[in-house]
């Protein structure tokens, strides 16, 4: 396994438990006051707050700060660790809540003089509560086989010890084996659900890389380039100080390599280009893009035009004395190429940017191709050549 293909499972792995944290929280955050809303009743019927006041108003006590801590334990957003941390933390809660009300329900059940009919009223919050804990819980099985085992095993006890109540005895250890059943099969459901869920996020993720990407040569198409130059142009519009300087390259008599060394090597070049359009336009500051066939186009964020010149002449030389090889075949090739910076007096906006410059690159071709034409050149009519060390009139 390539160390790509590691980070990407340790990504899926981290974007998966971050899901099953965030829906165990939306799903269940509140489940604490259920406790609470059955236990008042249940204290009330078994005659407790008379006889065991102490008891009542602490057990009152501990299920409001539990109910109150699980609310507001709310999961970190990053961080695979702390959420793991959490994940225990919240368990430890939860089940805090379960214990306190299996205890009370052990006593409620194995006490001679509370009534078989409030007996049977707590044994039915217990049902509820396990069925609760198997419906919220399908995120976390080992939180729901617990919580049920928690609530139901001493409940059982209390039932099978007393030969009267055999019956129910029986059919809480049935429904208690079909919820741990259902709570295991919900989980394996819930697994899948995550696993579509990340098939599907990735794919849209490859789609949209393929619908902002050049098929050919793996630079940003024509789309992200003049997304990205609308918002750059945009934001030099409104922020005094921000700037964007735009180069359109395009190969000259590409037609000719093509006709003479067929499309196979004229992609080649293509790409070749594209790479050492890369290396040299390799900061964030830089967007590189094939805009067209033979045709690519560079964004330089913040670049005024001599420095954008000064970068795309340095670059239109290397290419000039380093030809381009494809399958063992020296191909010299050479581009020409129109600068020009955003002016909102000049250009209005991203169009009128693009067709200045596509202008200058225009008439970089007819004033002999392989050179860098500018538009403040083109502006003032001088048929100007730039080379690295400076400006000069050609
Ligand atoms: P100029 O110096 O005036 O730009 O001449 P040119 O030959 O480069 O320009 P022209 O527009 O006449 O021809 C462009 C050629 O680029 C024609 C087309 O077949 C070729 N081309 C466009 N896209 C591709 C591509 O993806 N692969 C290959 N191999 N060729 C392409
Ligand atoms: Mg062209
Ligand atoms: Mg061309």
């Amino acid at each position: 396994m390539t160390a790509d293909a590691i980070d990407e499972v340790q990504r899926r792995l981290e974007r998966r438990l971050k899901t099953r944290v965030f829906d165990t929280y939306a799903r269940s955050s509140v489940g604490g006051f259920l406790y609470l809303v059955a236990w008042i009743p249940l204290v009330y019927f078994t005659g407790m707050h008379a006889r065991n006041p102490l008891v009542a108003v602490l057990a009152s006590a501990g299920f409001m700060c539990a109910a109150i801590l699980r609310k507001l334990a709310r999961p970190p957003s990053h961080a695979a660790d702390a959420q793991r941390r959490w994940i225990n933390r919240y368990i430890a809660i939860a089940l805090s809540s379960a214990v306190m009300w299996s205890m009370m329900q052990f006593w409620t059940l194995s006490s001679g003089d509370v009534p078989t009919l409030i007996k049977a009223a707590s044994l039915f919050g217990t049902i509820a509560f396990s069925t609760v804990l198997a419906h919220l819980y399908t995120t976390l099985l080992r939180l729901s086989v617990l919580g049920i085992a928690i609530l139901v095993v001493p409940s059982a006890v209390a039932l099978w010890v007393d030969p009267a109540l055999h019956v129910l005895a029986m059919a809480t250890t049935l429904y208690a084996g079909y919820l741990v059943a259902a709570t295991i099969r919900s989980h394996a459901d819930y697994r899948r659900r995550l696993d579509l869920d990340a098939a599907l996020r990735d794919q849209r993720d490859r789609y949209e890389h393929l619908s902002r990407t050049d098929s050919l040569t793996g630079l940003c198409n024509r789309r992200t380039f003049s997304e990205t130059l609308n918002a750059q142009v945009r934001e030099a519009q409104w922020l005094s100080g921000a700037g964007v300087a735009l180069a359109l390259l395009d190969i000259d008599h590409f037609k000719a390599i093509n006709d003479r060394h067929g499309h196979v090597i004229g992609d080649e070049v293509l790409r070749q280009l594209a790479r050492r359009l890369e290396n040299a336009f390799n900061g964030d500051d830089v967007m590189v893009a094939r805009t067209g066939g033979e045709e690519f186009g560079l964004i330089l964020r913040d670049a005024d035009e001599v420095e954008a010149m000064i970068r795309v002449e340095a670059f239109r030389e290397a290419l000039q004395a380093e030809p381009v090889v494809c399958a063992g075949i020296s191909i010299p090739v050479t581009v020409s190429v129109g600068v020009g910076r955003f002016s909102i007096v000049d250009h209005r906006d991203d169009d009128g940017l693009y067709g200045a410059v596509d202008a200058a690159m225009y008439a970089a071709k007819q004033r002999g191709r392989n050179r860098v034409v500018s538009v403040s050149m083109l502006s003032s009519s001088l048929p100007v050549r730039v080379r690295a060390e400076g400006l000069e009139a050609g």
